[in-house]
């Protein structure tokens, strides 16, 4: 009797690995197809903040989105870009290849299991141009899923109060804010008392060269990893960019549930990519 009970009381979790496999099914219903992916990378994040900073907070943010709204959100994704810190200690740098083929393959085996909608959701800076490259790749294969990546992070009002709270104007990475969401969310994580052990300041080696790109950019400018002051963090602060994250985040799902176009527009694009020369699709204009 009790044991019943307890079944009935118990809400269906929205962490992939908390789900047992007989509920599987049903929260791939309730998330209307949805996955959410949290990625970062395993690298050094200042002199006070642990290796997996980034993709704990995208994970917590994604997390919090999904039970607002929900889906079920991926155990936490450390394989990403991140050669600019193999220097430090700790870092995991996979090869561009491999690092491309094992995403490509967890989304198809996220898909392999009903979910036709896998929405990225990045906690890292150098992971951006790889994941929009990424995601333009899709159109290479024609697919039964759509990848998606949240764009919002929060709204107008939420900035204006970070930026009100903030003290520091310059960083970008185990800086105020991020330290601040560490705090937020992991507070037995920080050691603010070591975040001013190394000088997060940019040194500008490369400002002669403005007009051309190069892969040393980021080491040109932050050679010890620290792009930031994280001295003034408070977890005030952290906790407001986590919700507002958050509320972001399941705004995107929202959307990406409701979304039936993106599927059918790339059933239609690979329908003429197949035989681009005898498509009569063309809209001509009259
Ligand atoms: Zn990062």
């Amino acid at each position: 009797m009790p044991e019943k009970a307890t079944r009935k009381r118990r809400a269906l979790p929205v962490r992939w690995e908390e789900l047992t496999a007989s509920d599987f099914p049903k929260a791939v219903r309730r998330a209307k197809g949805v996955c959410v992916l949290p990625i970062g990378v395993i690298e050094k994040h200042g002199p006070h903040l642990p290796l997996g900073a980034d993709v704990m907070a995208a994970r917590a943010a994604s997390v919090r989105a999904a039970e607002q709204e929900y889906a079920v959100v991926f155990p936490r994704y450390y394989f990403g870009q991140i050669y600019e810190a193999r220097h430090q200690p700790g870092c995991i740098a996979i090869r561009a290849e491999l690092l491309t083929e094992l995403l490509q393959e967890v989304c198809s085996e996220i898909a392999r299991n009903g979910f036709e909608k896998i929405l990225i959701v990045n906690g890292h800076g150098g992971n951006i141009n790889w994941l929009n490259f990424f995601c333009q790749a899709q159109l290479a294969e024609k697919r039964d899923y759509v990848v998606y990546i949240a764009r919002r992070e929060w709204d107008e009002k939420t900035a204006k109060q970070i930026a009100g709270l903030r003290q520091t104007d310059f960083g970008g990475h185990a800086d105020e804010l991020e330290t601040s969401w560490m705090m937020a969310i992991r507070p037995d994580l920080v050691q603010l008392g070591r975040a001013g052990d190394d000088d997060g300041r940019p040194l500008g080696r490369l400002e002669h060269m403005r007009d051309a790109h190069t892969g040393i950019w980021w080491y040109a400018d932050f050679p010890d990893h620290y792009a930031g002051d994280a001295r003034p963090a408070k977890s005030e602060l952290g906790e407001l960019a986590v919700k507002g994250w958050a509320n972001g985040l399941a705004e995107v799902v929202r959307a990406v549930k409701k979304d039936t176009a993106a599927q059918k527009l790339q059933d239609e694009f690979h329908e003429r990519a197949a035989a681009p020369v005898s498509d009569k699709t063309r809209r001509r204009r009259r």
